[in-house]
């Protein structure tokens, strides 16, 4: 059948034979098809319909001859041919997928009270976009994306404070808002500034920290938060608990 290859274990199954780019080396290739498993997005649970048909493919070429996955979509059945049913799939592509990764364990706590303490929302969410860039071992971003973490954490508690001067503390360097926002917290202060020159260590040019890293950066912002969330937890129980008179 001409502009199709047939799929070698499967009777009758035929893919059109479309460009794709290569996962691997990027170049525009037609990949060099092996076995195939039709696949059913309905068991999915998907709101596609169509059988789709998942197939084993090699790089052409010689330089790379990776291996991977393309997934085609069913065009059409040809009955062009008497008493045989054939089955044509079209647009080839590559089968693409992430790892899954769930939450960093360190999160676990903050993820428990985050609707009564709205001030860790962004934190965790930057934090956690971090540790998936760390996982992909894209260290760079990491470090410049766990230094924003705690700059959402510190700015966003302080503003929970004071709500009144939330303008300020918006425009204002990090390094203020620890000095002047928080400062009836000295545990937090100088937790929140070691994590800041960590943190500042993974953004700017010159590295002055040279025996800290990335994970010295984390611990700092956790024991950061883990300082607020004591500060929070403390408050709360002299609140529901007040000395009987
Ligand atoms: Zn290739």
């Amino acid at each position: 059948m001409e502009g199709y290859t047939k799929i070698q274990n499967l009777k009758g199954f035929y893919v059109s034979d479309n460009s794709l780019s290569c996962p691997h080396c990027n170049n525009l290739i037609v990949p060099i098809l092996f076995n195939g498993i039709e696949f059913d997005w309905l068991l999915m649970k998907s709101a596609n319909t169509l059988q789709n048909l998942i197939v084993q493919a090699t790089c052409p070429n010689i330089d790379c001859r990776s291996c991977f996955l393309i997934v085609c979509e069913y065009a059409t059945t040809c009955h062009d041919i008497p008493n045989v049913e054939e089955y044509l799939y079209q647009n080839p592509s590559v089968y693409f997928y992430l790892p899954f990764k769930k939450q960093p364990e360190e999160l676990t706590p903050y993820l428990q009270v985050a609707e009564q303490r709205p001030f860790y929302k962004s934190f965790l969410k930057i934090y956690s976009q971090s540790y998936s860039a760390e996982n992909y071992k894209l260290f760079e971003i990491a470090g410049m994306g766990f230094r924003k973490a705690l700059e959402f954490l510190l700015k966003d508690y302080a503003i929970y404070l004071m709500p009144e001067q939330e303008e300020a503390i918006i425009k204002a360097a990090l390094g203020n808002v620890i000095n002047i926002n928080l400062k009836n917290f000295p545990t937090l202060v100088e937790l929140a500034k070691r994590a800041t020159w960590l943190g500042n260590d993974e953004t700017h040019y010159l590295r002055r920290w040279e025996d800290k890293d990335i994970s010295d950066l984390k611990r700092l912002i956790i024991l950061t938060a883990h300082t607020i969330e004591q500060t929070e937890m403390i408050k709360q129980y002299l609140d529901e608990m007040p000395a009987p008179k």
